[in-house]
Parts: C-alpha cells; sequence; structure tokens
C-alpha cells in the first residue's frame, strides 16, 4: 500500500533511550503528520470495518491513541487495559513477565461480554508480553480475540511467536 512510506518516515527513532542500546520508535512524531496519521487509522478502519467486532480493547498508553479513532470509525466501544492501580472500578488483571521482574493490565469487570469480538491494538509489539497478557485477559471472559494490531513490530525479538498463533496485522517493521 503505498500509504505505508509515509507512515514509516513519520516514525522518529531516538537512540538511547530509555536506556543505552534502545533504539526508541517515537510514535508522536507520527501524531503530527495529519496525512500519516489519518493513513495509519484509515488502514486499520479498512481491515476491521464489516468484521463484527464490537470491543476495541487499547494497551496503555499508546494503545490509547490508535485504538479510540478505530473503534469510533467502526462502531465499537473503546475498552482500555490499563497498568496496575489506575481503573477506579472492580478489575480482572492478568500477570506478564519483563526482562526484570513482572508487570500486570487490567480491565473493568463487566466491560466486555463473553462471546464479543475484540481488536487488540498497541503501538507497537517488542517482546509480545504485553499484547500475550491483554489477549488472554480477554479470553479468560469469554471474548474471542479475532486479531492483534500495532503500528510497528520489532521482528528480531520474536514477539508474534508468543501470541499462541493470534494473527498480528502490523504496518511497518522496526529494528
Ligand atoms: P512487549 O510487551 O511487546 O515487549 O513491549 C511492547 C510494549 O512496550 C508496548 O506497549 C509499547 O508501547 C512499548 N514499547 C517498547 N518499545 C517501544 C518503542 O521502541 N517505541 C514505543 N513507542 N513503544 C515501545
Amino acid at each position: 500500500d503505498p500509504r505505508i512510506a509515509g507512515i514509516s518516515s513519520a516514525i522518529r527513532i531516538i537512540p538511547d533511550f530509555p536506556k543505552p542500546g534502545i533504539m526508541f520508535q517515537d510514535i508522536t512524531t507520527l501524531l503530527l503528520d495529519t496525512k500519516a496519521f489519518k493513513d495509519t487509522i484509515d488502514l486499520f478502519v479498512e481491515r476491521y470495518r464489516d468484521q463484527n467486532i464490537s470491543v476495541v480493547a487499547g494497551v496503555e498508553a499508546r494503545g490509547f491513541i490508535f485504538g479510540p479513532p478505530i473503534a469510533l470509525a467502526i462502531g465499537a466501544k473503546f475498552v482500555p487495559m490499563r497498568k496496575p492501580k489506575k481503573l477506579p472500578g472492580e478489575v480482572i488483571s492478568e500477570e506478564y513477565s519483563l526482562e526484570y521482574g513482572t508487570d500486570k493490565i487490567e480491565m473493568h469487570v463487566g466491560a466486555v461480554k463473553p462471546g464479543e469480538r475484540a481488536l487488540v491494538i498497541d503501538d507497537l509489539i517488542a517482546t509480545g508480553g504485553t499484547l500475550c497478557a491483554a489477549i488472554k485477559l480477554l479470553e479468560r471472559v469469554g471474548v474471542t480475540v479475532v486479531e492483534c494490531a500495532c503500528v510497528i513490530e520489532l521482528p528480531e525479538l520474536k514477539g508474534r511467536e508468543k501470541l499462541g498463533g493470534k494473527s498480528l496485522f502490523i504496518l511497518v517493521e522496526g529494528e
């Protein structure tokens, strides 16, 4: 798709952030480029409209940027999947491992119903731990995860393999 090149070049790479050796893929410059940002949302909307998806689940924090415009355009609700202790209501949570230690994501009880069809969205997949936890959380409450979608994949980290065969749609590859 001819729109991909513009999206790719609107993503800024910041070396050694947040620590030495990390090439951080900065999507805030994509948000400044009105065409590239719109093309990003349009590509997801074109793929997910007419798929009977009633839930777009966005992972904190940058899934909160890309998820809501997609949800509005396809007529789905937006469900935030948040870091621990942020959501005020009753939550269910899923722990996942990081390079050092563990982290957790949470979702409000009652936000989704068994049998609903969900898209999980985040800006980037690295090791796949975050998306894997999001899938588990939704499946635990009887939701079908149709697909995961990210703007960027870091293929060298093989996060895709952690998704238990769940399909992953991405727009650009980073390194
Ligand atoms: P994973 O769980 O796949 O290892 O890491 C993915 C999570 O870390 C995503 O929520 C993503 O926002 C964040 N992340 C890791 N590296 C980067 C990066 O280089 N750029 C951005 N924008 N997010 C990153």
